[in-house]
């Protein structure tokens, strides 16, 4: 069966480089699902959980925002963070969410602080998705 190559980058580490049968992702217009020989695609990347099969494997990976691209059979998703579920510490993700839920709490909503909280209690929500049961 035909494959593509994924490849998934932080400004930090090569966090995934393997080649799958198919990926889906949330991008700015909504969830893509990729299989190989897509077209041309470029997109912002929104926090979310990346699903990937490879053979009989499936998995998801957490992403913070970011690029996705895809070109020429090679799937590249730029992200700002990503984790494999392996490496998710969820008890940090837990504490995450309660410090980003606390200030939601004491904040009003046109603050910007506000909408840095929603962000972290996102990245924090789907850390815990991915890293708590795979899902
Ligand atoms: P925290 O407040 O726990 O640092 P955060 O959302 O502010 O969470 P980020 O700025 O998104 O953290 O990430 C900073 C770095 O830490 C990145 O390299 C990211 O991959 C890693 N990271 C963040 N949270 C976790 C986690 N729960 N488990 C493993 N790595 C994490």
């Amino acid at each position: 069966m035909a494959t593509m190559q994924l490849d998934i980058v932080t400004p930090e580490r090569k966090v995934y480089s393997e080649q799958v049968d198919m990926v889906i992702a949330r991008a700015a217009e909504g969830d893509i699902g990729i299989l190989p020989h897509h077209t041309p695609f470029i997109s912002p990347l929104k926090i979310s959980a990346v699903k990937v099969k490879k053979g009989e494997e499936e998995f998801h990976v957490a992403v913070s925002g970011g690029f996705l691209e895809v070109h020429d059979n090679q799937v590249t998703l730029l992200a700002e963070t990503a984790e494999m579920p392996g490496e998710i510490d969820v008890n940090r993700a837990k504490e995450a969410k309660k410090r980003a839920e606390q200030r939601l709490q004491n904040q009003k909503q046109e603050d910007i602080d506000f909408k840095r909280a929603q962000l972290s209690l996102q990245r924090a929500m789907i850390r815990i998705r991915v890293g708590g049961d795979g899902e």
